[in-house]
């Protein structure tokens, strides 16, 4: 097994333990004001880490998780690509994930894991009430504008201006990599996005690459999250050998984690 190289944290990131608990690096910010952590491919920079986000042992990572952020339940969806958003009203992980692509909550010390192998993942938490959500955003989410569900979803439960929110936006397939065909460019001018912003075309006579992060970020600010809140942290999947991806190994990838913990209500 060769071991991880660790990417370069951005300004404001840096990689630490998740939690109190069972040794696991994640990429986190310094700013963000609840728990949370983006996971790569293997648990440490130990040469002997075990390997995360396997295909086919995605209910052990929820334990590995709930262990080393020192909390009793991660919950997970089974994601779609569409815009549901599930709001968590037990504590307690059901026996079979609810299906959505973002989930909301507001119960302290329950967190939301969201897996992602190129789609973009976003976090948000309101630091007044602690509530917190996490969003999962192919180009179909982003398409049915999942993130910007996911805003409006967690004012209402945190009983908060979406201008109080903060945003965090993990490891995502970016624009240098994420080229698409020229349907796909078709399906969001159809569907209202202002496509021209976050569509780009690297060669004249190429196909043209898609800014998912960016549209997803107009969706942020569109929802009334001020630019300051909005981090990001500017890393490409298939760029990163640390991360899984979709675009770089095909069926049958891992998928990274994206965690985020509601935190106790200070006001
Ligand atoms: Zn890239």
């Amino acid at each position: 097994m060769t071991p991880v190289r660790f990417p370069d944290p951005p300004d404001g990131f840096g990689w630490q333990p998740l939690g109190p608990g069972e040794p696991l690096e994640v990429l986190a910010s310094r700013r963000f004001p609840a728990l949370h952590g983006f996971t790569c491919r293997v648990r440490t920079r130990q040469p002997d880490a075990s390997y995360l986000g396997i295909r086919d042992r995605m209910e052990g990572d929820l334990g590995l998780l709930e262990r080393a952020a020192g909390i009793q339940a991660v919950h997970a969806l089974r994601q779609v690509h569409g815009n549901d958003v599930q709001v968590l009203r037990s504590a307690a992980r059901p026996g079979a994930p609810a299906v959505g692509d973002a989930l909301v909550t507001r119960i302290p010390g329950t967190a939301v894991a969201i897996k992602a192998a190129d789609c973009v993942p976003v976090l948000l938490a309101d630091p007044v009430s602690g509530a917190v959500a996490g969003a999962h955003a192919g180009w179909r989410g982003t398409l049915a504008r999942v993130v910007d569900a996911a805003v409006r979803a967690l004012a209402a439960e945190a009983g908060a201006p979406p201008s109080r929110l903060r945003a965090v936006i993990g490891p995502a397939i970016r624009a240098c990599c994420f080229e698409v065909g020229p349907e796909v460019v078709s399906a969001f001018r159809a569907a209202g996005h202002d496509v021209d912003r976050f569509a780009v075309r690297p060669q004249a006579a190429g196909r043209p690459h898609l800014d998912l992060v960016l549209a997803n970020r107009l969706q942020l600010l569109a929802a009334g999250l001020p630019e300051h809140t909005i981090e990001d942290t500017g890393l490409c999947t298939r760029c990163e050998p640390a991360f899984h991806s979709y675009r770089r190994e095909g069926p049958g990838v891992g998928r990274n984690w994206s965690v985020v913990v509601a935190g106790t209500p200070t006001a």
